[in-house]
């Protein structure tokens, strides 16, 4: 399927717009010009559970992140990659060479973001012949907001990575790129070891194979994924609404890593306990968790203590929250569907301990609110979006509810916004 810049909503055609002018005003070359855009996401259910390899279900949606300019395969051993953004606080260039031992940038905080940017283009490298290197000049233009738990690293890697893939599809046409999910894999890939962020493969992969009416249900371990329809229940058919408390607290992005650790030291005492069944967490019941919390050694402390208990109570109970959810989003049963959000957003509150005060106001004032079947914290935590499910009739009186009882409390804005399913990444041609 071939995507034209005319046939676009007119959100992308503005992001492509904006992309294109800073190109012009900051290079020269003007001719071979290509683009591609790739969307955020909002994870409906399935939280914190991609790394240890269990199961999520997002959706792409609206906001995306366009990437356009230039870029050449060149026979040689050192290539240049010259980027800017319209998103980054001071509009300059930032140069740094393709070859193949690059490593993530001198990280001055104002630059780190050319970070996402040059892991994607050393997973190209690597794939790409011996002696062979990427010259490039882009521009990147996105609305996704950043920082908000609604994916824009993911957006920004993945409009790079499809848009290098056209430049190597152009220069070698019968070279095998493999599937979506090896690039989101390439992605995650860099996020990981450019970003020094332990991401899981969530974000990358629904902004891969995001596809419009469907939420994307993704088995994080297996790596398939499965394109699921929202039930038609007609008008009574409701929508998500996206609301972005505009926090975001410190101690999240230290906090990450910590669950990810306690998840590796849940695992290692189930595999004590349990044996070799237990990969990951994901391999793990409810009973195999409480029967590791309350083994004692020798009456001595518990095997696993009342901390890791908790962290890995929320994935096991996640993940079956999450295949209960997919059942529920395709027969259509609303309330079911609500009620496995509010349950995940009291699991992450309250186990997993990544939500914050903020957050678990806008939730709680949504779950009261006529006509809402539920809502949860969405994303990371410790700030960022909730997302609820709510008849599609009640969507703007809720949506200023929100924000009035939000100002009131915290002096802040939240911005709301309905959001069905969009597109995945995709190449647009500019004319
Ligand atoms: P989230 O993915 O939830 O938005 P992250 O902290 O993972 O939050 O990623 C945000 C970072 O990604 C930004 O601080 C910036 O470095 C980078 N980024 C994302 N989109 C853009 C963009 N359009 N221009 C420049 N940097 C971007
Ligand atoms: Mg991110």
């Amino acid at each position: 399927e071939t995507y034209h810049l005319s046939d676009e909503a007119p959100s992308i055609q503005s992001l492509v717009e904006q992309a294109k002018k800073l190109y012009d005003d900051t290079f020269e070359n003007s001719s071979d010009i290509s683009c591609a855009v790739a969307p955020g996401r909002v994870n409906l259910i399935g939280e914190h559970t991609d790394y240890t390899l269990g199961y999520v279900f997002p959706i792409g949606i609206a906001f995306s992140t366009a990437c356009v300019g230039t870029c050449s395969i060149v026979k040689e051993n050192e290539g240049e990659c010259k980027i800017i953004s319209v998103n980054s606080d001071a509009p300059k260039t930032i140069s740094f060479k393709s070859c193949r031992d690059m490593k993530p940038l001198p990280n001055d905080d104002k630059d780190s973001w050319s970070n996402y940017v040059a892991g994607v283009v050393y997973e190209y490298i690597k794939l790409l012949p011996e002696k062979t290197a990427i010259n490039m000049e882009i521009s990147i233009c996105g609305d996704v907001p950043l920082g908000s738990g609604l994916s824009s690293s993911a957006a920004l890697e993945v409009a790079v990575a499809t848009f290098l893939e056209v430049a190597i599809k152009k220069e070698f046409p019968n070279f095998d790129l493999g599937e979506k999910k090896d690039k989101a894999l390439r992605c995650q890939s860099a996020e990981n070891n450019f970003c020094n962020s332990p991401c899981g493969i969530m974000d990358q992969y629904v902004s891969c194979c995001a596809s419009k009416d469907n939420a994307i249900l993704i088995d994080c371990r297996s790596l398939d994924f499965e394109s699921v329809r929202m039930a038609d229940t007609g008008d009574e058919k409701p929508v998500f609404v996206i609301c972005n408390s505009n926090v975001k607290h410190s101690i999240g992005g230290g906090e990450y890593p910590v669950r990810v650790k306690q998840c590796a030291e849940a695992t290692k005492i189930l595999q004590s306990v349990c044996g070799d069944r237990i990969k990951t967490l994901r391999d793990a019941t409810l009973e195999d968790v409480e029967q590791a919390h309350k083994k004692r050694k020798d009456e001595g402390p518990a095997l696993m203590d009342d901390l890791i208990y908790k962290r890995a109570k929320h994935v096991v109970t996640e993940n079956k929250r999450t295949l209960d959810a997919k059942k529920a989003l395709t027969s259509g049963d609303w309330k079911s569907f609500g009620a496995l959000m509010n349950e995940s957003h009291e699991s992450m509150r309250s186990d997993y301990e990544v939500s914050c005060d903020e957050i678990d106001f806008l939730v709680e004032t949504a779950q009261k609110f006529e006509g809402v079947y539920g809502s949860r914290l969405t994303g990371g935590g410790f700030g960022g979006c909730t997302v609820t499910l709510v008849d599609k009739s009640r969507v703007k009186d809720l949506c200023e509810h929100l924000k009035k009882e939000y100002a009131a409390k915290y002096d802040n804005l939240c911005p709301c916004f309905e959001s069905s399913p969009g597109v995945g990444a995709r190449e647009i041609q500019l004319s």
